[in-house]
């Protein structure tokens, strides 16, 4: 039995708007179980307990984990009042809206009452005992692709001052560290939460080479994991899709990043293998297994190049939701059982 381990991810629906049949949600996961030997199926974050009861009974009788998705900085407004990223002028930074279910706006991840808002949200809305763990998307600032890069809120404006930063589009560095230390503290406080109702903790991080950008510190972030996922989506023309947000950062920085460079699957190894080596717990790298016209052209190809250039991480993620996987990409994916 081969110890390079297998997760699904399976989408159910925003916290508001179109939430998946749970009977479809049911037979995919049963016929992606007959398939392929997963080890854990992440899932949400539609807030309908009736879904979850469904999956942890279907996926513990098969010995799978269950993880519940959830979003921190970003979708939680829709259920809870909170502060969100305000720009440079002071206003609200326009979010991008993927579908109808999912909105990618951001909250200010200073905010006390922002950093418990997620937690209250599990409370109110999921069981813990459906679950093994949370896997924590969103764990970020916006990224250039909100056209913002990071709140200027007076709350924020005052931790800048303090640390006696003015700026003014020179001093990157100091700006990021500040940043950085803002999601990690966060984070802290977050997974402790999570941690004392007895969950396990999976994060969603961006490429380690987009990371400055949005705020997270990869190894300080691991200390806090069981287990950690860059998002490396190379054919994803969407938030956190390595051509989506490398466009966004050259546009907003005035400068031409190599596309094939940074979007090859040896340069995407490289970035797991820097993980591997200063991450505290283990590398998961996602990668599209779903084919969404325009947004994720992926194809069984792509799928099993991605397999062959993770094969010395310790598993991979098979991102992002299993109900838009084809067939032949779930077939593709049968390469996992050999590495
Ligand atoms: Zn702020």
């Amino acid at each position: 039995m081969s110890t390079f381990k297998l997760t699904m991810q399976v989408r159910t629906g925003g916290f508001t708007g179109p939430r998946a049949d749970p009977a479809d949600i049911e037979r995919a996961l049963d016929d992606a179980l007959d398939l392929l030997p997963l080890q854990r199926v992440i899932i949400g974050w539609a807030p309908e307990p009736g879904i979850y009861k469904q999956t942890a009974a279907q996926l513990r009788a098969r010995g799978v984990e269950v993880y519940l998705w959830l979003p921190v900085f970003s979708e939680v407004g829709v259920l809870r009042s909170c502060s969100p990223v305000l720009d440079t002028t002071g206003q609200r930074a326009a979010p991008y809206q993927l579908d109808a279910t999912e909105s990618f706006d951001f909250y200010c991840p200073t905010d006390p009452d922002n950093i418990q808002a997620i937690l209250s949200i599990f409370d109110q809305y999921f069981d813990p005992t459906d679950f093994d763990g949370v896997f924590l998307d969103k764990i970020r600032y916006p990224s250039f692709a909100n056209g913002a890069f990071g709140c200027f809120c007076p709350r924020c404006q005052a931790i800048f001052d303090a640390a006696g930063l003015s700026f003014n589009g020179h001093n990157w560095q100091d700006f990021f560290e500040i940043r950085t230390k803002i999601i990690s503290d966060a984070l802290t406080t977050i997974c402790a939460g999570f941690r004392a109702k007895g969950l396990s903790i999976g994060l969603d991080v961006f490429a380690p080479f987009l990371t400055d950008s949005v705020g997270q510190d990869i190894p300080t972030l691991s200390t806090l994991a069981d287990f950690i996922k860059p998002m490396m989506y190379a054919r994803t023309n969407a938030p956190a899709g390595l051509p989506f947000e490398l466009d966004a950062l050259d546009q907003a920085m005035n400068i031409t990043h190599d596309q094939e460079e940074y979007t090859n699957l040896d340069f995407c190894a490289k970035q797991v293998a820097w993980m591997k080596a200063v991450c505290a717990c283990p590398v998961y790298p996602g990668f599209e297994v779903n084919r969404i016209q325009g947004v994720a052209d992926t194809d069984p190809e792509y799928i099993k190049g991605c397999l062959t250039a993770y094969k010395d991480a310790d598993g991979v993620v098979a991102s992002w939701n299993l109900l838009d996987m084809p067939r032949e990409h779930l077939e593709a994916l049968k390469l996992a059982e050999r590495l």
